[in-house]
């Protein structure tokens, strides 16, 4: 199977799927995590230009342990928006990648505006990549994928109710370890910018869905939801591992 993975900044998909992800490349699916933006505000030491290529590092650092693809689309960090550009990137993108199966944060609003954009971009661009009139460098593709949501951290609003819960334990020391790849972020900028740790945050999520879930021997879990949006896929939910 093929996966296609979209987040927002070169860290969130370590914070909300990556140990799903790390599941699917262990049993053999073809991983492409697409970042959309450089993430180069997250620093008060660092200048733009320098984050952003500090920033891809950490990202190819993290693909590298799963052995996934990254795919950086290079947006101004905090400046994402559904316009014409982006659309076209993010359809490119699933040309490329041809996926049985794409992630990507849900479009409504959680505490970042890029978050949303990047929803409903993946959101538009699952379509529209089967569409032949909107050309692009790779062709259409021949099947609509189905869109899983995977959720923010602290995500206590509801916005988006979790339907699907894949057990991380074997997986989330890998998660984890690409989770930690991102130095930029913890050394310099969760703790000054927000007083949190990144870490502690994502691991007590994880802990949080495993303990509602119950399950004995499952410590962490990832929880996503389906679009469902037309086209529902059936049977979509035994793609996730
Ligand atoms: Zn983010």
């Amino acid at each position: 199977m093929r996966v296609l993975a979209f987040g927002a900044h070169p860290d969130d998909l370590e914070e909300r799927c990556c140990g799903t992800l790390a599941k699917m490349a262990k049993r053999g699916d073809e991983i492409f995590m697409c970042v959309a933006t450089n993430g180069e505000i997250g620093s008060y030491n660092t200048p733009r230009e320098e984050l952003a290529r500090i920033r891809h590092g950490e990202a190819q650092a993290s693909c590298d342990i799963i052995g996934a693809h990254l795919i950086w689309l290079g947006f101004e960090d905090e400046m994402l928006f559904d316009n014409r550009e982006t659309r076209m990137a993010f359809i490119e993108a699933v040309r490329l990648a041809r996926p049985d199966v794409i992630i990507a944060p849900p479009p409504y609003k959680d505490y970042n505006q890029d978050h949303d954009a990047c929803g409903y971009l993946a959101f538009e661009a699952r379509i529209l990549a089967t569409v032949k009139l909107m050309e692009t460098e790779h062709p259409v593709i021949d099947h609509i994928p189905p869109l899983f949501y995977c959720l923010p951290v602290g995500n206590m609003s509801h916005k988006t109710d979790p339907q699907y819960f894949v057990d991380i334990t074997d997986t989330f020391e890998t998660k984890l370890a690409m989770f930690a790849c991102h130095k930029s972020q913890h050394e310099e900028w969760g703790g000054d910018a927000f007083g949190v740790d990144f870490t502690t945050m994502v691991r007590n999520d994880d802990k949080m869905y495993a303990s509602a879930c119950g399950t004995p021997g499952c410590e962490a879990v990832e929880a996503f939801s389906l679009c469902t949006d037309w086209p529902i896929i059936a049977g979509a939910h035994k793609l996730l591992p």
